[in-house]
């Protein structure tokens, strides 16, 4: 069972910002900007690389609850960012692909 699995049974705690049958959104617990959250699929996928074609709608569904989760936060007039983490490189630390939403402060690019 991954960590975000954990937490989206329940067994480890978390700050949940929003929730449906598809997607869980949570409080990252390191955040790197004033806002900063992830939104998970209930249904893991290890990382985007891994994805199929059956995994189109739930990643479309995540996508669109991102953009609702950062609006219902007030980032959408000041900006964001949405981030995947994938691999190594990628700076993936968790293998459950999450999206990290980001913002409430300039954000430098590229990234370090
Ligand atoms: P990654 O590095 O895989 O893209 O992102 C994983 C994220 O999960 C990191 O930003 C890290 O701070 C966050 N994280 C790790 N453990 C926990 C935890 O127990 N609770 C929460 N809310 N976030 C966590």
């Amino acid at each position: 069972m991954t960590l975000f699995e954990r937490i989206i049974a329940r067994q480890i705690p978390a700050d949940i910002v929003y929730e449906d049958d598809t997607v869980l959104a949570f409080r990252d617990i390191k955040p790197q900007a004033p806002v900063h959250v992830l939104i998970v699929p209930k249904r893991p996928i290890p990382r985007i690389a891994e994805a199929a074609a059956d995994d189109a709608a739930t990643l479309g569904h995540l996508l669109l609850k991102a953009a609702e989760v950062a609006r219902q936060l007030g980032l959408a007039q000041g900006g964001y960012r949405l981030v995947f983490n994938n691999g190594r490189d990628g700076g993936e630390t968790v293998p459950h692909l999450h999206c990290h939403i980001l913002g409430g402060r300039p954000l430098g690019w590229p990234p370090g």
